[in-house]
């Protein structure tokens, strides 16, 4: 953690943010210097309270009348981290919805440092925010995750950031955040095998043993989100529930506009292959831009029968994430809770 020969410190730069003037200590990372309170770093964590507690005064190297601590840490994970125990820009007590997203580059530095530095408090922090999203609970995920109502900046085009999930999971034994990280990872495609590049430029790679996970995933999961397909086009069969459907002597034989929207939908899917097959397993494919104003026309009933289906697909698929991907989870909720 300390390196074992000390950097020279007449090269230091130091932190425009966290170069406090009563500070204790002059925490050394790359060759940025982050003058901040010993006291405070120790009460927080026993690793930091072990490491100043060890340096001998006589061996102590000074800098601006304090001891130097150097860390092996990047400049920008210990700022991040930083700014989560000492509040230097503004006091933070409860986030609300008008706060500004933590950025992904701040979360995984926080939770990575808190980790390593046994912050316990701030790990579980983190690890809450993260679960917002990388949740056990199928209707929290709709509603939060998946609508993008939570407290990190989120990507539903490019989440990278999941491959770093599912190492956090692995390293916090956090186990039920991977079923859900793992679907994201299997919709990188080949980009997965690249890895995702933090904001320090360490690469964070998925392990061999979860690349065959998403590997054999990605298949299950196809064949999943095909079938659901299939079972949501079948024809409403039901039709005397349809708000539009004519009995027979008021013209009935005359397809309603229920039955003409779900057979344009039908003759899209054919022309367009892709809107089925890019539909991913646990993602509405009633939402997706190209079919939702056709849905639109259906009567609420038939649109509640084709909901009720997509939700009985999803809640299937949700229960076998985790065999899926060769997990047992145990606190995994495959039943909606209300
Ligand atoms: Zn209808």
């Amino acid at each position: 953690m300390t390196s074992a020969h000390a950097a020279s410190t007449t090269e230091l730069e130091r932190d425009d943010e966290f170069w406090l003037k009563d500070g204790s200590v002059v925490l050394v990372a790359g060759n940025v210097g982050f003058k901040v309170y010993k006291d405070l770093l120790a009460t927080h964590s026993p690793i930091f309270h072990d490491m100043f507690a060890q340096s001998r005064p006589d061996e102590q190297e000074m800098y601006d009348g304090c001891p130097v601590v150097h860390l092996s840490d990047a400049p920008c994970n210990l700022r991040h981290f930083l700014r989560a125990l000492i509040h230097t820009v503004r006091p933070l007590f409860y986030r609300s919805d008008e706060d500004t997203k933590i950025s992904i580059d701040e979360l995984f530095a926080v939770a990575h440092l808190a980790h390593k530095y046994d912050v316990g408090e701030l790990l579980r922090q983190a690890l809450v925010c993260l679960k917002s999203y990388y949740t056990n609970r199928l209707d929290i995920w709709k509603q939060g995750g998946q609508a993008g109502n939570v407290p990190f900046e989120t990507s539903d085009k490019d989440p990278l950031y999941a491959i770093g999930v599912v190492t956090l999971a692995h390293l916090t034994q956090t186990p039920y955040m991977l079923p859900l990280a793992l679907y994201d990872c299997c919709y990188l495609g080949g980009r997965v095998v690249r890895g995702w590049t933090r904001e320090d430029g360490t690469v964070e790679h998925l392990s061999l043993e979860d690349l065959e996970r998403c590997m054999d995933g990605s298949t299950a999961l196809a064949t999943s989100a095909l079938c659901s397909s299939i079972d949501l086009h079948a024809s409403v069969e039901q039709a005397e529930l349809c708000a539009h459907s004519k009995p027979a002597r008021f013209g009935g034989g005359v397809p309603s506009t229920c039955e003409a929207a779900q057979a344009k939908i039908k003759s899209r899917l054919k022309t367009n292959k892709s809107s089925v097959m890019g539909t991913r397993a646990l993602h509405s494919h009633m939402a997706t831009a190209s079919l939702s104003p056709i849905f639109a026309k259906m009567c609420s009933k038939c649109l509640a029968t084709l909901q009720g289906r997509e939700r009985a697909t999803h809640e299937a698929v949700w229960a076998e994430l985790p065999s899926l991907f060769n997990l047992s989870i145990p606190d995994w909720q495959t039943k909606t809770s209300s």
